[in-house]
C-alpha cells in the first residue's frame, strides 16, 4: 500500500485555480482510514488513487500491480483466471485500465521533443483470433527509447502516418535520421508530417515549410526460404555523408540497419502475443492491442534495464557497471521504475489559467464607464 504523502500530490478539480500544482502545500491529509486528501485551495476531496488504474477498484492494489505485470509480460489470461480465481472480465478491465493509464504517462513523459539523431521504425504482424493486425513501432537508437507506434487491421498508409507523427512529438527540429524498411509510406509520410507552420502574421491557410536536415534511409531485405539473402541500402533522402555522421553520433552502427527496431520487435511479440487473442470484433481487437501496446512500451521503457545501456560509475565506493532503463538513459527519470510505481504515476492536468475576458464588459464596469465618460 502506497505511504500518504499530500506533497506529492495535486488537486485533480479541473475548476480549481490550484489544479494539477505539485508541492504547493494545498493538499492535505482528509481521511487516513479512508485514505483521501482534500485541496484547501477548492475544498474537494479525492481518492488517494485518483488518477491511476486503481481508482474505483475494489481489488487490492498489490494483487493488480502482480496481474499487470504478468500481463505486460505475456501471461496468458486464462492462467491467470485460473491461479488467482478472478473472472475473465476483472482480468481484461485492469488490463485496458493500465493501457491507458500508460499511453497518457508515455505522452507526458516521452512525448517531449529532443535531439533524437538516429530512430528506426518498423511493422510487425500481430495473430489476433482470426485474423491479422499490423502495429508499427519507433525506437530511438541511443536511448533505445520506445518513442510509440500505431495498429492497423491493414499495413496501410495510415498505419505509417500515425507512427510518423508519434517520432515527430517527440522530435525537436534537428539533423534526424529515420531508418526504414523499403515501404513507399514512410517516404510520403515523413515529407508530410515532419513540417511546421511558417509564421506569416495573415490569415488564411498557413504555409508549411519542410523541416531541414530529415534523412530517410533504407534497408531493404530480400528473403528465400525464410533465410535473408540480399540487403540493399538506400537514401531516400539526405546524402550518405549527413547520415553516417548520425549513425556515428547516436552509436548506431557504422552502417545503415534496422537492428534495433527489430530486436524491439521481438520483445513486443512475445509479449503481446496473449494479449491479443481476446475478442472478434476487428474494432475492439484493435483498441485492445493499442492499450496493450502502451503496457508493454512503457514497462519497457520505464521498468527494464538494459545491460546495452549501462554505464560505469559509482556505487557503495566501488567502480561498477550501473543498468540503465530507456527512461534513465534519455534523462526521463533517475531510476528504474518498479510497475507499481508506474501505475502510481499520476499525470497531472496542465495549469488553470484564469478565463480570457472577452465580448462586451460585464454591466457593472459598463455602467462605471458611462459614467465617466
Ligand atoms: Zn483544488
Amino acid at each position: 500500500m502506497e505511504h500518504m504523502n499530500p506533497q506529492a500530490q495535486f488537486c485533480h478539480n479541473m475548476a480549481c485555480s490550484a489544479r494539477g500544482k505539485i508541492g504547493q502545500g494545498n493538499i492535505v491529509v482528509h481521511s487516513h482510514k479512508e485514505r483521501r486528501y482534500k485541496c484547501s485551495m477548492c475544498g474537494k476531496t479525492f481518492a488517494a488513487t485518483k488518477g491511476t488504474p486503481f481508482y474505483w477498484l475494489r481489488h487490492q492494489m498489490d494483487m493488480v500491480v502482480l496481474v499487470v505485470t504478468l500481463l505486460a509480460y505475456g501471461c496468458p489470461v486464462q492462467a491467470i483466471v485460473i491461479a488467482f480465481g478472478l473472472d475473465e472480465r476483472t482480468v481484461s478491465d485492469w488490463q485496458k485500465r493500465a493501457g491507458q493509464h500508460c499511453e497518457q504517462v508515455h505522452q507526458k513523459l516521452v512525448q517531449v521533443p529532443r535531439d533524437l539523431e538516429h530512430v528506426q521504425a518498423d511493422e510487425i504482424r500481430v495473430k489476433a483470433q482470426g485474423h491479422i493486425l499490423w502495429m508499427a513501432l519507433a525506437i530511438m537508437v541511443r536511448t533505445r527509447l520506445w518513442l510509440g507506434g500505431s495498429v492497423s487491421p491493414q499495413r496501410d498508409r495510415g498505419l505509417i502516418v500515425q507512427v510518423v507523427q508519434q517520432i515527430r512529438a517527440s522530435a525537436l527540429c534537428r539533423p534526424l535520421l529515420i531508418s526504414v524498411d523499403g515501404l513507399a509510406a514512410y517516404v510520403t509520410a515523413v515529407r508530410e508530417v515532419f513540417r511546421s507552420r511558417l509564421p506569416t502574421g495573415q490569415r488564411g491557410r498557413p504555409t508549411l515549410v519542410a523541416w531541414p536536415s530529415i534523412l530517410i534511409g533504407q534497408v531493404v531485405k530480400r528473403y528465400a526460404q525464410g533465410h535473408v539473402v540480399e540487403v540493399v541500402r538506400r537514401m531516400a533522402q539526405g546524402t550518405w555523408d549527413q547520415a553516417m555522421t548520425l549513425l556515428t553520433q547516436s552509436g548506431g552502427g557504422r552502417m545503415l540497419n534496422v537492428a534495433y527496431i527489430e530486436r524491439l520487435n521481438a520483445t513486443f511479440r512475445m509479449r503481446l502475443a496473449s494479449l491479443a487473442r481476446r475478442t472478434r470484433n476487428p474494432v475492439r481487437q484493435t483498441k485492445t492491442l493499442h492499450a496493450a501496446m502502451y503496457l508493454v512500451g512503457c514497462i519497457y521503457n520505464c521498468c527494464t534495464e538494459h545491460a546495452s545501456l549501462r554505464i560505469p560509475g559509482i556505487l557503495g565506493g566501488r567502480r561498477k557497471w550501473l543498468p540503465r532503463t530507456p527512461a534513465m538513459a534519455a534523462a526521463i527519470t533517475d531510476h528504474c521504475w518498479t510497475v507499481e510505481e508506474l501505475l502510481c504515476y499520476r499525470v497531472p492536468p496542465p495549469a488553470w489559467v484564469p478565463p480570457k475576458r472577452r465580448g462586451r464588459p460585464p454591466k457593472a464596469v459598463a455602467l462605471v464607464r458611462a459614467a465617466w465618460t
